[in-house]
């Protein structure tokens, strides 16, 4: 992928034609930087004698050169021919020589996210570490967190130690900065005395090593003797150092960059950098002013986007190509990556270019990378994604993994993690094979969890599945006791050897060794090994439930990875522009370029502002420097194609204008893009418009007849399994065998508001939502409860320490969802100290779960608390959500009114006393100094009133009537698109006459769509 693609630049100057000494080569994209580089590096190799550094920005483009460099191995001599990141040559540096620096022992390097764990923890210390003042409430905040974790390395970056920070402070009147100053003083400490460095701290260490060792730079120089620098012009002033150590002691250094082209600004790389420590070095500079690259358009658009910034340091020259640029606007992000995908296939297709010369470039991954990922599923367009484009622990294999071992180490996880786990490689079922699993479980009256720890045979699935199952839950069994006995390495070997989905896998692999899919699931695998290999080489005897820990309490939850094979398949790279850099392609289509994603001009500022650290920019300075920074993004982005770059955007909820740079190269995207090219891309396409047009009624015969007539043409079509021709459906099981009816108060309750919702969600188990308003609610019940029962101190610093303990951000949608139920979760917990905590820890009974006889039918439930009052019991249901119920609302519940018949027939129930009351209590919601509460009062003869009720529901659900209700309370409805009750449900069960065969009321019946 890498710009040199292999060729020398045919224009350029030779390796042995640069000048003697220090050199800097300056060039604009495709001007052959990394070519002469390349090409210098095997001269010296095949030299005997003759030592060569090769250094580079990023480890794929390490990888990238270093792969095209063996590729040339056969004419190279001797020397090494890898290619190495800044942070590979000072680990080299730090971790030989660490008998020269202040180690006690080996140095451990902190990966990122144990880095920001670390900041965490310090932050978190009691008694704190630094007085943070006025920053005091924030210091819990995980956005404190991210900012002072990348402000302490980007210090460290920047050689900034706590002294110079604090001078700068005073200097710049920076009261923020005094404080981060003590914090870094503490950080290096922690660091120094627990052996421990950091990425940004691995080089300043191997520049420390340099400048205090004479000898050590002495062999150093005689090993490397030239030092090859690529992407120079993204060189932080730690990197810089280093170089011009080397070079003090004697090394040559020859560094290719583009001033114009720096984007790593918030590393510490600025455009001027480059030439003014190229002068310090005294070095020649040999300008590169041809393009190999870019020619026509191409070259002119880059040339325009330079003329609005700051001069380039070289002028281009087109070098003979030609490269079309060309802009589209779509109405929405899903018609962009439909549209971008089938461009990509019909190149293929049309033009023959290969996949792996094409990249989809993501001005905002965050919002595009999940439509155009699935489009290009969907077009079967190949595609890989890049280092950084994806952490290691959002892999989805590795993902699996974590969750395998997440719900062994904490079975109260089941609901949320055991649905994706069945359908996950591991488990192996299809999303209709979970259906029915969740079915039987239904049917079987117990949740999930519980069902699948029946007996094989009474799973109540086909038995090829009930196998799957049991082998996912005899494996879970194993991993229980390999997670809390053997280290993390050894806990993941030992699964690896077991699970027979990871020998499927190798089997996979050794029969399709081209299979992308395959084969980065098994990059991911290795790669998760060896990370969990380094976590116990710094943690002897560390678990899982450690690196879980560690990971988990991380924003960000991995290092990006590279896959190391990915480079070599023909697919589609999938990017980040950054990512980009260095990269070179036949076709490019750059996504998403909006104003506010290409340029991005507003960024969070803030209370560190680690950008001042590079000059104190007035606001008109900083909104030039911030554009020109977006303006060099984007020329990133338009000259990485050798024939044809498209630029695409889209609006999002309607809201979004093209990127101005677009009119900057005369470009015009505001008109939408029409339809595009209707040629059916693949069989399913074709076979699809031809069904609609032989659907549509409007059309002339002869030609709905051609179309008819060229469908039954189409190779591998088959009528009959089109869901529509499928006959009515008639389950043998009825719902309640013998005509008896288990069920639980809430779902008789859901029946009661409507029969279909019920059957929806309790008879067909569709409803598989676990809303993270469960598991809060769950979670303050917990607490509560050992609250009053004595297992938790009642003070507000134990009752906080076990809400902490249990509350986990990743329930919610969002961090700003996560924050607010956080706070609700504090104010209960308030509310609960001062006016509930007394009155519950005299409570009878929590918790208690009931089962009762109802005409025949057996109704189930759990009572969440028991109080005595001195006429009886009162029943409390605790509810976290905000709204309360009203009286009159409380007074027709059918919950507490289960309560209470329940209160009378439950054994248990029935030996506390005679229920005076039931009630609902809402502690998110102050009343009288304590939680409201609402209640029901059973007045005479109230059992045989509430049972009057009950048994016409029990009755109708064990008849299987499951009519929608036109009362129902629908406003929360998942089932709305499949419900006769609503317009968008209506194709779903449209009126039909029901075939002879269709058994019992209320099965759901398919109705002829429009297709032939
Ligand atoms: S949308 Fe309304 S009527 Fe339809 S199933 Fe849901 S609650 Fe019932």
């Amino acid at each position: 992928m890498n710009g040199a693609g292999g060729q020398a630049a045919p224009h350029g100057p030779r390796p042995d034609a640069l000048p003697d000494g220090n050199v800097v080569l300056l060039g604009g994209p495709g001007s052959g930087k990394t070519t002469l580089l390349e090409a210098a590096m095997h001269d010296l190799a095949s030299r005997p004698g003759a030592g060569a550094l090769f250094v580079t920005s990023s480890r794929q483009a390490a990888v990238a050169s270093t792969e095209r460099l063996l590729a040339r191995v056969e004419r190279a001599a001797g020397g090494g021919l890898s290619c190495v990141t800044w942070h590979a040559f000072a680990r080299g540096l730090v971790t030989s020589h660490a008998d020269l620096l202040p180690y006690r022992g080996e140095p451990r390097p902190l990966s990122g996210p144990e880095q920001w764990s670390l900041v965490r923890e310090l932050l978190l210390q009691e008694p704190p570490v630094v007085d943070w003042g006025d920053l005091e409430p924030l210091v819990r905040t995980r956005a404190f967190t991210d900012e002072l974790a990348s402000f302490v390395l980007a210090c460290e970056r920047r050689l900034i130690g706590p002294e110079d920070l604090e001078e700068r402070a005073l200097s710049l009147s920076r009261p923020a900065w005094r404080l981060a100053a003590a914090f870094l003083a503490h950080y290096l400490g922690h660091l120094a005395l627990a052996d421990l460095v950091d990425q940004a701290g691995m080089v300043v260490q191997a520049g420390d090593l340099l400048e205090d060792h004479p000898d050590l730079l002495a062999a150093t120089v005689a090993q490397v003797g030239t030092v090859l620098v690529d992407e120079a012009q993204e060189l932080d002033p730690a990197q810089f150092r280093l170089i011009e150590l080397l070079a003090g002691g004697g090394a040559r250094v020859v560094m290719a960059g583009d001033p114009a082209g720096a984007t790593d600004a918030f590393r510490g790389a600025t455009p001027s950098a480059l030439p003014e420590r190229a002068a310090r070095l005294g070095a020649r500079t040999v300008p590169l002013e041809r393009s190999h690259r870019l020619g026509a358009m191409g070259l002119d658009a880059v040339r325009r986007l330079q003329a609005s910034g700051p001069d380039p340091a070289v002028a281009l020259r087109a070098g003979g190509t030609t490269t079309r640029v060309e802009a589209a606007h779509f109405p929405g992000p899903a018609e962009e990556a439909d549209a971008l995908a089938r461009l990509l296939r019909l190149a293929h297709r049309h033009d023959g270019i290969p996949y792996g010369r094409m990249a989809v470039l993501l001005a905002s991954p965050r919002r595009l990378a999940g439509p155009v990922r699935r489009a290009l599923e969907r077009h079967a367009v190949p595609y890989r994604l890049g280092a950084g484009e994806r952490q290691l622990l959002h892999e989805p294999i590795v993902r699996h993994l974590l969750d395998l071992f997440r719900l062994a180490l904490d079975p109260g996880r089941a609901d949320e993690l055991l649905p994706s786990l069945l359908t996950s490689p591991l488990g192996g079922l299809d999303p209709r094979e979970l259906r029915a699993l969740r079915r039987a479980a239904v049917l079987a009256d117990q949740p999930l969890a519980e069902h699948v720890e029946a007996p094989t045979a009474d799973l109540g699935v086909e038995p090829p599945v009930a196998s799957r199952v049991a082998a996912l839950r005899d494996l879970l069994g194993r991993v229980t006791r390999w997670a809390s006995e053997l280290e993390a390495d050894r806990c993941f070997w030992e699964v690896w050897c077991h699970a027979p989905a990871f020998a499927a896998l190798v089997a996979r692999a050794e029969a399709h060794p081209a299979d992308a899919g395959v084969v980065r699931q098994l990059d991911a695998l290795t790669a998760f090994s060896r990370t969990l290999g380094l976590f116990v080489d710094g943690r002897p005897t560390a678990t899982m439930r450690t690196y879980l820990d560690v990971v988990e309490r991380a924003d960000f939850v991995s290092d990006p990875w590279l896959p190391s094979s990915s480079a070599r398949l023909d697919a589609v790279a999938l990017l980040s522009v950054h990512a980009a850099k260095g990269g070179e392609f036949d076709l490019v289509v750059v996504a998403g370029c909006l104003e506010g994603a290409l340029p991005r001009t507003a960024w969070p500022e803030g209370v560190f502002e680690a950008w001042r650290l590079d000059g104190d920019l007035g606001p008109v300075a900083r909104a030039r420097a911030v554009l020109d920074a977006e303006r060099r993004r984007f020329v990133l982005a338009a000259s990485r194609a050798r024939d044809r770059v498209v630029f695409t955007s889209s609006r999002t909820e309607g809201r979004g204008e093209p990127s101005r740079f677009l009119a900057e190269i005369g470009l015009d995207p505001s008109a939408e893009a029409g339809g595009g090219d209707p040629t059916p891309l693949g069989a399913l396409e074709a076979t699809g418009a031809l069904r609609r047009v032989a659907a549509d009624p409007a059309r002339p015969a002869a030609e709905r007849l051609a179309a008819v007539t060229t469908l039954a043409a189409v190779p591998g079509v088959d009528p009959s399994t089109w869901w529509w021709r499928r006959d009515w459906t008639v389950d043998p099981e009825p719902i309640a065998p013998e005509g008896r009816l288990r069920t639980s108060y809430s779902r008789i309750g859901t029946y009661e508001d409507c029969h279909l919702r019920y059957f929806f969600s309790s008879v067909v188990g569709l409803d598989d939502r676990t809303s993270y308003q469960m598991a809060f609610g769950k979670l303050m019940h917990t607490v509560f409860e050992l609250a009053a029962k004595g297992e938790t101190a009642d003070d507000p610093g134990s009752l906080k320490a076990a809400f902490r303990a249990r509350f986990d951000p990743a329930w919610f949608p969002s961090r700003a969802i996560a924050h607010q139920y956080w706070r609700d979760g504090m104010a209960m917990l308030e509310l609960w100290h001062h006016g509930e905590a007394e009155t519950a820890r005299q409570a009878l009974r929590f918790e208690v779960a009931f089962e009762m006889e109802v005409a025949g039918h057996l109704v189930r439930g759990r009572i969440d608390r028991v109080d005595r009052t001195d006429d009886g019991i009162v029943l409390l249901d605790y509810k976290t959500a905000r709204s309360t119920a009203t009286e009159e609302e409380a007074r027709r519940s059918l919950q507490l009114a289960i309560y209470y018949l329940a209160a009378l027939r439950d054994p248990e129930l029935a030996g506390l006393g005679p229920p005076v009351e039931m009630q609902l209590v809402y502690p998110a919601q102050a009343r009288a100094g304590r939680f409201a509460r609402v209640s029901q009062r059973p007045g005479p003869d109230y059992a045989s009133a509430v049972e009057q009720r009950l048994v016409p529901l029990l009755e109708g659900a064990a008849a299987e009537a499951f009519d929608p209700s036109p009362h129902a309370d629908c406003r929360f409805c998942a089932f709305k698109t499949i419900c006769p009750m609503w317009p968008q449900g209506e194709d779903f069960l449209a009126p039909v006459q029901p075939s002879a065969t269709a058994a019992r009321p209320g099965a759901v019946q398919p109705a002829p769509g429009g297709e032939p």
